[in-house]
């Protein structure tokens, strides 16, 4: 995985604008022409004729436009230790979390393991980043993949979340511990095989990372890397997105059963309107056990109600 760059006359750059048309970003960044994000790569042209390709497939990409002048590696951010060369083809752990962004369900975090000689299997159940997948072929694909691979599920409640919150916890803190006890329980779990690394998706930058899980009575840190879309790196960690989103799924399915109507995803108006209506029904209370009661979107329905 590489950058490329290359340096392209305007005429060629708005040639790639209408290319890349459905992938444009709505605000490319300053002295941009224009930047667009693709499903495996990302491009940013710039008013000086350079245009920066970017992902698992960039460099790919940019061999569509013109031969590239310099390349540099580069895989994720510069704080981190750079990722082994191979990962992608590696025997790894890979974790990712579902929920931190919906007032309504739990946390839900994966640490999954996929072995070199798993990885075809996987592209034939049709794992891939969980972005690009509806929630149908998530519940569809998970229900392969429980029985494929060896993984490890951590569902945290509202109720302890709210109660963590309460104590101060800021949700990187608890998504950091999640991640760091499923790893361990995962490791467990695959003993005596050991994963040559485990990559996790990033959510936190490495040093934060530790310091979050430093009180913890046990903390994994043998070949443990960090990247953003990491989903797009190794099956591993796009494996434990779809079965964190499908028990994300299964859970939000049984509190709209005990809700008795449907709770939407998400923080936005119709989570405040579900969630006036939950209060109406069952209480303030009931918020406690139904949502991250933190968000603004309390105050939004109580303001509704
Ligand atoms: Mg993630």
């Amino acid at each position: 995985m590489a950058n490329a760059v290359l340096t392209l006359p305007i005429t060629k750059i708005n040639e790639m604008k209408t290319h890349y048309q459905r992938y444009l970003k709505p605000s490319p960044p300053a002295g941009a022409l224009f930047a667009a994000k693709g499903p495996t790569y990302s491009i940013t042209a710039y008013k000086s004729g350079k245009v920066l390709f970017q992902g698992q497939t960039g460099e790919q990409e940019a061999a569509r436009w013109g031969d590239a002048e310099q390349k540099t590696k580069k895989v994720s951010s510069p704080s981190n230790k750079s990722l082994p060369q191979n990962i992608s083809q590696m025997s790894i752990i890979g974790t990712d979390e579902v929920g931190t962004g919906d007032y309504f369900g739990p946390i839900t975090v994966v640490a999954a393991y996929v072995s070199n000689d798993q990885l075809q299997l996987l592209k034939e159940l049709g794992v891939k980043d969980s972005k690009h997948l509806n929630d149908e072929t998530i519940v569809k694909i998970a229900k392969d993949l429980i029985h494929t691979i060896s993984y490890s599920l951590l569902t945290l409640p509202n109720e302890k979340y709210n109660a963590k919150q309460q104590q101060g916890w800021t949700q990187g803190k608890i998504k950091a511990v999640l991640h760091n006890q499923a790893i361990l329980h995962l490791r467990k779990k695959i003993a005596p095989v050991t994963p040559e690394c485990v990559l996790i998706d990033q959510f936190a930058e490495e040093k934060v990372y530790y310091r979050h899980i430093s009180g913890e009575k046990a903390i994994y840190r043998e070949n443990v890397y960090f990247s953003t879309k990491a989903e797009g790196i190794h099956l591993a960690v796009a494996a434990a997105s779809i079965i964190a989103r499908y028990a994300f799924i299964k859970a939000m399915d049984q509190l709209s059963e005990e809700a008795g109507f449907t709770l939407p995803k998400g923080a936005g108006a119709k989570v405040d309107q579900a969630a006036a209506r939950l209060i109406r029904s069952k209480g303030e209370s009931s918020l406690e056990h139904f949502t991250k009661r933190h968000f603004a979107n309390t105050q939004k329905a109580m303001k509704l109600v």
